[in-house]
């Protein structure tokens, strides 16, 4: 076996083969700004494959966020409610804004903010939830939607990692008032840094085109619907450029069977793993029966930080990339300084300790996993 065949990268893009035709083809149409041809392509994918009513790419997720924290108006003093185990986007979208994050507790079993402490972390200044479907698994939007409607709040989806998973009959963004996806390198689907956000109510569609567009009325004016576009209101750059958009469109047209692949690797790792939970070594993820995940992430809870860091450890000796994840945004510098804690954070600060994440990538081979298997059993 050679070193390249024996080491087991984390993540490796995978590409397929059409993102440079597409991207030649922008540079002969000579369009290379943002919202052309390509960019319509992908808002039409986004809005018919999701039944969205709306949807814009953004330059990133993080993008997207902050318009969503314009959208929502979000004022200085403002709180918005998330969990702490997140990436910082999350929260710092609205921060920009002046916004205090409120942080919450997650659920042990799907690692999403647990709605049931919601209620009790509200104030007057509430404005905003902000569930996270980590690994592409959905958090309880029924609940969080129902508390939402009776004390008047409203909801972004951090979608990022969620693109085609569904709750229950509906796609992972599109249940919120606003949801955001990712096309990060890391990310399932795909382009470098580009994400999109999906507008689910048309009193949204115009202020968020005005937003997006340095704040001008430009999307109008190239529609015919205004005869000159002008300074409508604050506003800045959040749109990609056609190239990226080009990228992202080989990658759109994928998106189904990306996921099918990624999902075949994901339930390898279920299968071959479940000997290693029945002895009480590592615990697998929960996807709850009325969740679609869409095979981003293969995490493991481990018993504790010690083992945890032996087994990451190990496994790098051995040549396998494996990675935990989040620090607490709660207990982060920022976090602490900026932020405020409305429950008790146990399960977060485990399993912040707990978890690691196992390489995942389409062209990995089930003896690779196995190999994973292996190193892992003899902890
Ligand atoms: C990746 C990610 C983001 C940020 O996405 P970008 O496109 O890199 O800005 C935000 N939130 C979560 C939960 C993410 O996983």
């Amino acid at each position: 076996m050679s070193e390249q065949e024996k080491f087991i990268d984390f993540n490796r893009p995978y590409m397929t083969g059409k993102e440079l035709y597409y991207i030649a083809e922008a540079h002969f149409q000579g369009k290379l700004a943002g919202d052309g041809p390509f960019t319509k392509r992908c808002h039409g994918w986004l809005e018919s494959t999701l039944s969205c009513q709306k949807a814009l790419l953004t330059h990133s997720c993080t993008a997207a966020l902050e318009m969503s924290a314009l959208l929502l108006d979000i004022k200085p003093g403002d709180e918005i409610i998330v969990p702490s185990f997140t990436f910082v986007s999350t929260a710092n979208a609205f921060v920009l804004r002046g916004a205090v994050p409120v942080f919450i507790d997650i659920r042990p079993d799907t690692l999403n903010i647990d709605e049931s402490l919601l209620e009790n972390a509200l104030t007057e200044k509430t404005k905003a939830v902000v569930p996270v479907h980590y690994a592409g698994v959905g958090a309880e939007m029924d609940s969080i939607m129902a508390l939402a409607k009776k004390h008047d709040l409203l909801v972004v989806e951090d979608a990022a990692q969620g693109l085609l998973s569904k709750y229950k009959d509906r796609f992972l963004g599109t249940i919120g008032h606003l949801g955001t996806i990712s096309f990060h390198e890391t990310k399932n689907i795909r382009s470098g840094e580009c994400g999109a956000l999906l507008l689910n109510h048309k009193k949204f569609n115009l202020p968020a085109e005005i937003f997006r567009e340095k704040g001008t009325n430009r999307s109008e004016f190239y529609r015919g619907e205004v005869d000159k576009y002008t300074w409508q209101s604050m506003g800045s750059s959040f749109l990609p450029g056609e190239l990226v958009a080009a990228f992202l469109w080989a990658q759109m047209e994928e998106a189904e069977s990306i996921i099918a692949k990624r999902k075949k690797i994901w339930d390898y790792y279920h299968l071959i793993l479940e000997p290693l939970e029945a002895s009480g070594l590592i615990r697998r993820p929960i996807i709850p029966d009325h969740c679609l995940h869409n095979g981003h992430i293969y995490y493991l809870l481990l018993n504790d930080s010690l083992q945890r860091d032996r087994v990451l450890e190990t496994l790098k000796s051995q040549g396998v990339q494996a990675v935990f994840h989040y620090i607490p945004l709660h207990s982060s510098p920022a976090g602490k300084k900026i932020g405020r804690v409305a429950s008790n954070m146990s399960i977060t600060d485990q399993v912040s300790e707990q978890l690691i994440r196992l390489p995942l990538w389409i062209g990995m081979r089930e003896q690779d996993q196995d190999r994973v298997k292996k190193i892992l059993q003899c902890l």
